[in-house]
């Protein structure tokens, strides 16, 4: 506690965030997560900024499926995997999501945050090329810079860019290429192009890779992800995702891919080595989840219809939405101060929305990006379009 000059330099950057409006405060919920949540001064609001796509986070099958597991598995294992962290639960939870996602095994970790980070390393090394798209998620940037190999990266969806870097890559040399990509990218909810990435990849000899956080659960007809969006089943070498968004929403990462991508990140993969078990619970639960949306696409055919019924509606109101098919809408208020005050006037209506503005989105593009869930209503879903009528109306957004 010597260094004064340690905790000043600290309070000053904090005080400069908050000066840039850029300080992120949190918001502090006193309900379980949903459609609707209380906020901490007791006013209930219609929630449409969480990840809970299924709308699975509160709701009690999912809740029952948990306190089942924790009955049966106990609270925790104080263990990684490899010395006595791994129980039935956890062998079933990986085999059901190899069914699911169409491979051959799955490994679990505490976050994909973790997913994401421990699955390069162990792969590949300075013989290597890495082709990344721009806009990928900052786990798979850090994982990237744990890893030797060489790093190209390509203009957010564009493959004639991908495939420059994929010609530079061959010609430097590289033994092993893989392309690298969100399935979705959760600030815009652009879809990659899976299939002209395949076939990239099929042409360059590479190698490829997807994480499908804002996809598995709900993404193509079954909601298997992007991949099967994309009509691309099969084709992916390696997918990463996470527990904590639509597929049940508390926590929890996976890699999934041949068997001895797998069996190497067993035996590899650092965040794996080196950090507890996931909770037996989650396991437990997240079982369950992938067995109820097996059984029925209703959950995923009730969040489309939900979408498609806010992108259409929020349009005919007159705000700008970037085009798409993805629950991620971002409703485009251009301004950064706009998107401020927008968000704020959105609350007091009674609606929770995030705004963003640059440097999470580029200059000029704010906007409030709203998240659809199969858990909102029709009714609640109209209140929400007519909050944004009127604070539209009041910062003279849209007109009278
Ligand atoms: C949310 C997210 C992650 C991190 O997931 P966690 O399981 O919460 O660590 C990784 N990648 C993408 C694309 C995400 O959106």
């Amino acid at each position: 506690m010597s260094d004064q000059a340690f905790y000043s330099s600290l309070q000053q950057k904090l005080a400069t965030l908050k000066d840039e409006g850029l300080f992120k405060p949190e918001r502090v919920l006193a309900s379980r997560q949903g459609a609707e949540v209380v906020a901490q001064d007791g006013r209930t609001l219609i929630n449409m900024c969480a990840n809970n796509y299924l709308g699975l986070s509160g709701d009690v099958e999912t809740q029952k499926a948990a306190a089942a597991a924790l009955e049966k598995y106990g609270y925790g294992l104080s263990s990684v995997r490899f010395i006595c962290g791994t129980q039935t639960v956890h062998k079933e939870l990986e085999s059901a999501l190899s069914n699911f996602l169409g491979t051959e095994d799955t490994i679990l970790y505490a976050a994909a945050f973790d997913a994401n980070g421990g699955v390069f390393e162990p792969l590949f090394d300075e013989n290597d090329a890495i082709i990344s798209d721009a806009l990928n998620h900052a786990s798979i940037i850090d994982g990237v810079r744990l890893c030797k190999a060489a790093r190209y990266r390509y203009a957010n969806n564009d493959m004639a860019d991908l495939e420059k870097q994929l010609i530079a890559a061959t010609e430097a040399g590289k033994r092993h290429k893989i392309i690298v990509t969100d399935g979705v990218f959760s600030m815009d909810g652009t879809i990659a192009q899976l299939d002209k990435i395949v076939e990239l990849a099929e042409k360059y000899g590479a190698l490829t890779m997807i994480d499908e956080s804002h996809a598995s659960g709900f993404m193509g007809a079954t909601g298997r992800g992007t991949h099967e969006h994309c009509g691309v089943i099969g084709k992916i070498d390696i997918i990463t995702g996470t527990l904590g968004k639509a597929l049940g929403g508390a926590m929890g990462g996976f890699t999934s891919g041949k068997k001895e991508v797998i069996e190497t990140l067993r035996q590899k993969s650092r965040p794996y080595l080196f950090s507890n078990t996931l909770a037996p619970m989650i396991a437990g639960a997240s079982l369950a989840v992938l067995e109820r949306i097996s059984k029925s696409t209703a959950l995923r055919d009730r969040l489309h219809e939900n979408t498609a019924y806010f992108r259409k509606e929020i349009e005919r109101i007159g705000f700008t939405i970037k085009p798409g098919t993805h629950p991620v809408v971002p409703v485009m208020l251009f301004e950064a101060p706009v998107a401020q005050k927008f968000a704020a006037r959105m609350f007091e209506l009674g609606v929770l929305l995030s705004g963003f503005f640059y440097p999470v989105v580029p200059m000029g593009q704010a906007r409030v990006r709203v998240q659809l869930s199969a858990a909102h209503t029709r009714e609640q879903l109209d209140s929400v379009l007519k909050a944004f009528e009127q604070a539209g109306k009041e910062l003279g957004i849209i007109k009278n």
